[in-house]
C-alpha cells in the first residue's frame, strides 16, 4: 500500500511559508529524541506510524552523546530538548542529560537542559535529572477530565499522576510548562478549566494545534482546531490580548487572559514559523536534521559508530546545517507520513 500523501495545493488564505535563508546560524535549538517508544497512544499521534522503532542496540549511550554533545554545541546548539517517544522510559535518561551538561561545562558555554514528557514515570526521576543538570520540564497532559484521559491518550493515562508530576518539578525549582493538544469534539470544552489550573499551579499552558503529519489523518481532520480558533473559544469567555513571543525562534505565540494568566499557542501547520526556525533533531541512533518534516537525517551516529574522527563528524554535520530547510507541509512536494514520536516531538 502505497502511504505517501502528495499536496493538493494550499487552502484557501494559507501562504507557503517563508524559508529562512539557509546557511549556518549563530546558535541552534536541538530536540534529542531518546528513544521511539512510547507507553501511551495518543490518537493524533502513533495510530498510523509506519516506522519500526530503533532498536535498543542502536540507541546512542551516554558516551556517544557525549560525543555528539562535543560537535554539537561547537557549532552552535544552546538549548537541548530530551523527546522520544516518552523519554522517561529510558532509565539512563539522567546519564543522557548529564553527557550534555557536563560538556556544556566543558566548554564553558551556557546550554538550556529541558526534557517533554507525558509525566507518568517521571517524579522518581526528578531529583536525578535535576542533579544531572536539567532546568525544564514540559508536561504534555490533553485532559483534566479523568473520565475521558484514557480515550484521548491511551490506557494508563492518569490526570492525577501527570499533575503531581508537575507539581514535583516545580517544587524542586524547574521551569515548568505545561502542553495541551486542542481537539474539537474531545477537549476544546475544557480550555477555561485548563487555563485555570494553569494558573492554580503557577505554569505556562500552551495549547497546541493538531499537526497532519499523516499518522493519524482522518483523526486529525475530524477533529482539527486551528490556533486562531482556539484563541476565539478562549476570547468568548474573558478578554485576551496578543503579547510578543519571548524570541522570534519561539514555537508559541502569547496571549494574556483578562485575569492576566498568560498562556502560548502553537500553530505549526496554520502559522508555520520555519523563517524563524532554529531548530535541529537527533534521533535516538544519532540522524540529524533540520525539520521535523524532513525525511530521514544524515546519520552523525553511525558515522560516529564507525570509527569517525572529529573533524568526519564536524564535516556531516557542516552538511545538515548548510542544507537546513524547510519541508513543512505548505511547501508543496510529496510528503512521507510520520508519528511524532518516531522523529521526536
Ligand atoms: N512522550 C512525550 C510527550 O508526551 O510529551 C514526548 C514526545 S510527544 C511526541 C511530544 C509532543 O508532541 C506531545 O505534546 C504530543 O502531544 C505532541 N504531538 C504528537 N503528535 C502530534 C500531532 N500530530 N500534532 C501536534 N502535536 C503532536
Amino acid at each position: 500500500m502505497s502511504l505517501r500523501i502528495v499536496d493538493e495545493g494550499l487552502p484557501a488564505g494559507q501562504s507557503a511559508p517563508a524559508e529562512r535563508p539557509r546557511g549556518r546560524l549563530p546558535a541552534y535549538s536541538l530536540r534529542v529524541s531518546v528513544l521511539e517508544q512510547c507507553q501511551l497512544d495518543c490518537r493524533y499521534c502513533r495510530p498510523g506510524s509506519t516506522t519500526t522503532p530503533t532498536e535498543k542496540a542502536r540507541w546512542l549511550a551516554p558516551n556517544e552523546h557525549g560525543r555528539l554533545a562535543r560537535i554539537l554545541v561547537g557549532r552552535g546548539v544552546r538549548k537541548v530538548r530530551f523527546t522520544g517517544g516518552e523519554p522517561t522510559l529510558r532509565p539512563e535518561l539522567p546519564a543522557l542529560v548529564k553527557a550534555w551538561g557536563d560538556v556544556a561545562t566543558d566548554m564553558s558555554v551556557t546550554v538550556g537542559l529541558a526534557l517533554t514528557t507525558n509525566g507518568l514515570r517521571l517524579a522518581p526521576m526528578l531529583p536525578a535529572l535535576r542533579d544531572a543538570g536539567l532546568q525544564g520540564v514540559t508536561l504534555h497532559l490533553d485532559s483534566l477530565r479523568a473520565d475521558r484521559i484514557a480515550s484521548m491518550m491511551g490506557d494508563g493515562a492518569d490526570v492525577d499522576r501527570a499533575l503531581a508530576a508537575v507539581v514535583a518539578a516545580r517544587d524542586l525549582g524547574l521551569d515548568v510548562k505545561w502542553n495541551a493538544v486542542v481537539q474539537r469534539g474531545k477537549n476544546d470544552d475544557e480550555l477555561g478549566a485548563m487555563l485555570q489550573r494553569a494558573q492554580d499551579l503557577g505554569v505556562e499552558l500552551r495549547f497546541i494545534e493538531q499537526m497532519n503529519t499523516g499518522s493519524a489523518q482522518r483523526y486529525v481532520q475530524d477533529t482539527f482546531i486551528s490556533g486562531r480558533a482556539i484563541v476565539a473559544a478562549i476570547a468568548a469567555d474573558t478578554a485576551v490580548q496578543a503579547v510578543p513571543r519571548r524570541q522570534p525562534s519561539d514555537p508559541a505565540s502569547l496571549y494574556r487572559t483578562g485575569a492576566g494568566v498568560v498562556f502560548g499557542v502553537i500553530a505549526s501547520d496554520t502559522e508555520p514559523f520555519c523563517e524563524a526556525c532554529d531548530r535541529l533533531r537527533l534521533s535516538a541512533d544519532g540522524r540529524v536534521r533540520g525539520c521535523l518534516y524532513q525525511p530521514g537525517g544524515l546519520p552523525l551516529g553511525a558515522a560516529l559508530r564507525a570509527g569517525a574522527d572529529d573533524d568526519g563528524l564536524l564535516a556531516l554535520l557542516d552538511c545538515a546545517l548548510a542544507d537546513k530547510q524547510s519541508h513543512h507541509p505548505l511547501v508543496p512536494r510529496a510528503r512521507t507520513p510520520f508519528s511524532m514520536a518516531d522523529v521526536g516531538g
